[in-house]
């Protein structure tokens, strides 16, 4: 077989970057194969290095709730660039970017830029720290909120021993700090909690998981968890970098009808650029510098270029309400789809959707946490993943991953997806 430019290009990254990639998952080493080398991307569709055009539902991993290179955000853009990238001083689209997130997003009060959902997520744990005073925080089996050292952690082996580093390079000491809880099983966080008594800082939870597949979480169990954050003097943190503004305009805490004490955000509020945000009660917001003593800093914080395409999506929003309309019609019109076909090939894999986020699992149990997601048959995954890049549809390289479907997507994509993984499944096993 010829070798495609994309195979060329990827022996050529290897020299020079680890694994050929500047993030893992894009490297396809869960599904096998070389990835896809993208040229450019334009509504629902992504033209790789070799010419290919594909219907793509990973949007940039989050970000692309309008499809690729939308219009609108390409003009703030450009007319950024007209006026300079950087100043390192105060710019007034901050405060308009700020404003509006407060308008959205109701339970924050104030809020800060940073550059990344880690960044987000490692800022407001040191907030929820230096607010109560504690130090351990409690997170969840499966959820994801970036690469910082303290998040890499995994529950021992008893439900109440040390956390384990899921990765070389995180110490102990991080992992003596970070309590591991399963998802949707509020027993097992009251376990922690009373092990561990005015110790805990912050409880960080992704409302609608998305990085273990989607699993929405109980309601009760969300309740609940927010009823002992108020009764126990902790700070409960909504990682909202991928839920934020793509469930709703507010949110998952918008769906769910749940106040966090804190959010964090990242995907969306970029418009594609690199960017992120934490906020939520004054009370709290105040203790970070120079308002407060919590330290908190970003070269490229707020920076205007990021800033105009982030503006330029959440206005978009804000005056186009009815999009989240239109992503639930087309998302469900692809469930519903994707259903149809499951019954006809007498296959009963267990699929969740939120909104435009939606997973079809490789097992035909229910999913609803971290140890049910991975009984899912990744092989299985790998082929349908393949089969389905063949016939033209760009899906996550790996199972615990979300399909987005974007505002940009046609009737005409959906169905041609529909077909194609009707095809697909045919020929996994
Ligand atoms: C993507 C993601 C992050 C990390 O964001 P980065 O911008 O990749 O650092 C954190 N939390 C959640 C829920 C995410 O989906």
């Amino acid at each position: 077989m010829k070798t495609t430019k994309s195979e060329k290009l990827f022996i050529e990254a290897q020299k020079y970057i680890p694994g050929g990639v500047n993030s893992p998952v894009r490297a396809f080493k869960s599904v096998g194969g070389n990835p896809l080398f993208i040229t450019s991307g334009n509504g629902s569709k992504l033209i790789d290095a070799d010419g290919n055009e594909y219907i793509d539902y990973i949007g940039s991993w989050g970000p692309h709730l309008f499809g690729h290179n939308p219009q609108f955000i390409k003009e703030a853009l450009l007319e950024q660039i007209e006026n300079g990238v950087s100043f390192g001083a105060p710019t007034e689209l901050e405060i308009k970017m700020a404003e509006l997130i407060v308008e959205l997003v109701p339970s924050v009060e104030l809020v800060r830029m940073v550059n990344s959902g880690t960044e987000a997520t490692m800022s407001a744990i040191r907030a929820a720290r230096g607010y109560t005073g504690k130090e351990k925080f409690i997170k969840f089996e499966g959820c994801y909120h970036g690469h910082a050292d303290y998040f890499l952690i995994k529950a021992g082996s008893g439900a109440l021993t040390l956390g384990v580093p899921t990765s070389p390079g995180v110490t102990k000491g991080n992992a003596r700090d970070t309590l591991t809880a399963d998802y949707n099983d509020i027993t097992s966080v009251k376990k922690l909690i009373a092990a561990n008594r005015n110790e805990i800082a912050a409880i960080i939870i992704e409302p609608i998981a998305g990085n273990m597949g989607v699993i929405p979480s109980d309601k009760e169990f969300l309740i609940e968890l927010r009823e002992i954050c108020t009764r126990e003097y902790i700070v409960l943190i909504f990682d909202e970098v991928m839920t934020g503004f793509r469930v709703a305009k507010g949110g998952a805490q918008e769906v769910l009808g749940i106040t966090p004490d804190l959010s964090t955000f990242g995907k969306i509020i970029g418009g594609g650029l690199p960017v992120g945000a934490f906020g939520g009660k004054k009370e709290i917001m105040e203790k970070i510098a120079p308002s407060g003593p919590v330290y908190q800093a970003g070269t490229l914080s707020g920076n205007p270029l990021a800033m105009s395409a982030g503006y330029a999506a959440l206005k978009y929003i804000k005056d186009n309400p009815g999009i989240y309309n239109t992503l639930e019609e087309k998302s469900k019109y692809l469930e519903e789809g994707f259903k149809n076909n499951l019954k006809s090939l007498k296959k009963n894999y267990f699929m969740t959707r939120a909104g435009s986020m939606s997973c079809m699992f490789f097992t035909e149990d229910n999913v609803n946490d971290f140890n049910s997601a991975v009984k899912s048959d990744t092989t299985k995954y790998g082929k349908y993943f393949h089969e389905m890049l063949r016939r033209g549809i760009y899906l996550a390289p790996a199972q615990f991953e979300a399909v987005f479907v974007s505002s940009a997507h046609t009737k005409e994509d959906l169905d041609k997806t529909i077909t194609a993984h009707y095809e697909a499944l045919k020929e996994v096993e």
